[in-house]
């Protein structure tokens, strides 16, 4: 940021200091102990004598789920005045505690720790290792029962472990060795902008000077990981022209790409107003398949940015973390960014036309052998984000359906864009429909709630059509086959070959699984444990289900070569492929009448129709 914006933010943190210092929320985390993943916090809440009940952040945003990690919160102590005070949970709601202020007590202090094994961001494993750490303010809140979150100010302050450095966009007031003072900000605010610090960080910036700033805060475990490409630094600086053509006004005062490269922290992606906040493997940067199959994770995590965090779904804008969310319309919210996020990798240049048609293929092959489809509707499965993200298991995920409106809503959203084009005879694009629904005016962050209806209308006004009836057939009704029209309307066809599909090869090399669902019909890990059958596949008809073991196939010992092996051998055969399988205790042979062979999913070109899709992946800025 030039330095006279830097002026400016220190004499406005002044001014709000002194008129929000009576009724703000002190906060302050020390970060020192991060290596050992666990933050102390220390509160000082404004209270009036009397009972008091404190809530901790439940549902939190991005996450669409009740989430808040509870299970982390320890240490809880509260005081008044130096006198320790008891306090009590909620024997139904436990995110929401009880105390009883003392007569003449105004400030409530409250210590207490964040354990961050859970991983605060929602993800999959800590917050924190060794080298660098990410907190999540909401992991170390509490605020007053019934509060908005808009109208809760924080002071908020960390201590870093000794020579960490750290990014955010938080604006900052003062620095001073490992000490950080940050302005007053909202609940809203201070929830929606989660800090990165470690050893080893780098700062790239996105924009040009007097543009509206864009920063990359890099963190890894070791420096050699940070270095970037000079190809990938201008790939990222055209993400931020092409979202600038494609929204047309962005509603930030500044943007930061919070990016760490690590695998000894929890892979996550998590959207926020100013930020956004992603975790992807140690060697990124410097591994070609890394780097490919990670590609889309930034573009799809700033395009929230405008679809999500300001124009969201009526259901999901709530007053403050302890109101429950409501997830019908994630086909939107994540479908289009799912969309847009590809597009917007192909364009700036992370992903190829190659890359990007491969992974489309791998995403409409999956959605195209998705059984559960028959019973479940897409849109329950944006209904039912609380269980499918928290308590499913993974077996039998094919018949019961997964996150579906993230790869379904991609699909939904490139048959949209195809309509457009073909109905407009190429003279409007879904890029229309960003720049007028999404884009609108440049400004603060802000959100702006939408429906069903809003988004209908804003597609006619782009291209009239039957959008109503269109979206409602593919949300709201069963159908055993995947929404394909946009590719075929597109000039593409799914195919299935001999030939390895990019993007799936490389995800199993990389992630050490194999992936047979469209032939046998079933995928497995590199121990050979069974993750999933496919209800009624050969495997399926054969009697084989999840959670089994493959040990041998015909005979020999399993590896992914013996597999593929027998699928060849077995084309042309009449013979079955014999499988050894354990299950629990037990060992039984299972034969699978399957010859005909390797099925890989491609795009094919369908030469006699204009290829739409190559229109859509051409990049609007220069
Ligand atoms: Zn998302």
């Amino acid at each position: 940021m030039p330095a006279q914006s830097l002026f400016l933010v220190c004499v406005c943190s002044l001014l709000s200091l002194v008129s929000f210092a009576e009724e703000s929320i002190r906060l302050h985390v020390d970060l020192s102990d991060a290596p050992r993943n666990i933050y102390h916090a220390h509160l000082q809440i404004p209270v009036k004598s009397g009972d008091v009940s404190l809530v901790f952040p439940k549902w939190i945003p991005g996450n669409h789920r009740p989430s808040g990690p509870i299970g982390g919160l320890t240490g809880i102590r509260m005081e008044a005045a130096g006198h320790t005070l008891a306090w009590q949970r909620d024997p139904l709601e436990m995110y929401e505690f009880h105390v009883t202020v003392p007569t003449g007590v105004q400030v409530l202090d409250v210590f207490l720790d964040a354990i961050t094994t859970l991983d605060s961001a929602g993800g999959s494993g800590p917050a924190a290792s060794s080298n660098l750490l990410d907190l999540n303010w909401n992991a170390v809140v509490l605020y007053l029962k019934g509060a908005r979150s808009d109208d809760v100010t924080f002071v908020p302050s960390v201590a870093l472990p000794a020579g960490w450095k750290f990014g955010t966009a938080l604006p900052v007031a003062s620095a001073s060795g490992d000490q950080v003072q940050f302005s007053p900000v909202s609940l809203t605010t201070l929830v929606d902008s989660p800090l990165i610090a470690g050893v080893h960080y780098r700062k790239m910036e996105l924009s040009k000077p007097g543009e509206t700033p864009h920063v990359m805060d890099v963190l890894a475990d070791s420096d050699a990981d940070l270095e970037m490409k000079a190809e990938d630094l201008s790939a990222y600086q055209k993400l931020v022209r092409e979202t600038g053509e494609l929204f047309g006004a962005r509603h930030y005062r500044q943007y930061h790409f919070l990016l760490t490269l690590s695998n000894q922290v929890g892979e996550h992606g998590l959207e926020h107003r100013e930020s956004n906040d992603s975790v992807a493997a140690e060697r990124t940067l410097l591994d070609p398949d890394l780097h490919m199959l990670y590609a889309a994770l930034v573009p799809h995590e700033f395009a929230h940015s405008w679809n999500g965090k300001y124009r969201r779904p009526a259901g999901l804008v709530t007053p403050n973390y302890q109101t429950p969310m409501i997830g019908d319309l994630l086909w939107v919210y994540e479908g289009l960014t799912d969309y847009l996020g590809n597009v917007l990798a192909e364009r700036s240049g992370l992903l190829s036309d190659e890359q990007y048609r491969e992974s489309l293929a791998a995403t409409a092959a999956m959605l195209d052998h998705r059984t559960g489809r028959t019973w479940r509707p897409l849109e329950d499965t944006a209904i039912s984000v609380q269980t499918l993200r928290m308590l499913s298991p993974p077996e039998w995920s094919n018949w019961r359906r997964s996150l579906d409106y993230y790869p379904e809503g991609e699909l939904i959203w490139l048959e949209v864009d195809t309509i457009i084009r073909q109905q407009t005879h190429g003279a409007r694009s879904l890029n229309d429909f960003c720049r007028e629904f999404e884009g609108r005016e440049s400004g603060a962050p802000r959100v702006v709630p939408y429906t069903f209806e809003d988004v209908v209308n804003a597609l006619n006004v782009v291209a009239p059509y039957d959008w109503a009836g269109l979206l409602k057939k593919r949300v709201n009704a069963t159908s055993s086959h995947a929404p394909l029209g946009g590719i075929e309307r597109g000039g593409w066809k799914l195919v299935y070959n001999d030939k390895p599909n990019a993007f799936t090869h490389t995800a199993e090399k990389n992630f050490k699984f194999s992936d047979l669902k469209y032939s046998m019909g079933f995928s497995l890990d590199e121990h050979g444990k069974l993750s999933d059958v496919i209800t009624g596949s050969p495997a399926y008809e054969a009697g084989i289900g999840p959670g089994m073991k493959l040990l041998a196939v015909n005979g020999r010992k399993w590896s992914p070569e013996v597999v593929h092996a027998a699928l060849k051998s077995a084309q042309g055969s009449e013979s079955a492929i014999e499988l050894l399988v354990e299950n629990a205790q037990f060992i039984r042979t299972y034969s699978v009448n399957y010859h005909d062979g390797e099925k890989n999913p491609h795009l094919e070109r369908v030469t006699e129709q204009p290829d739409i899709l190559g229109e859509i992946l051409k990049p609007m800025s220069h």
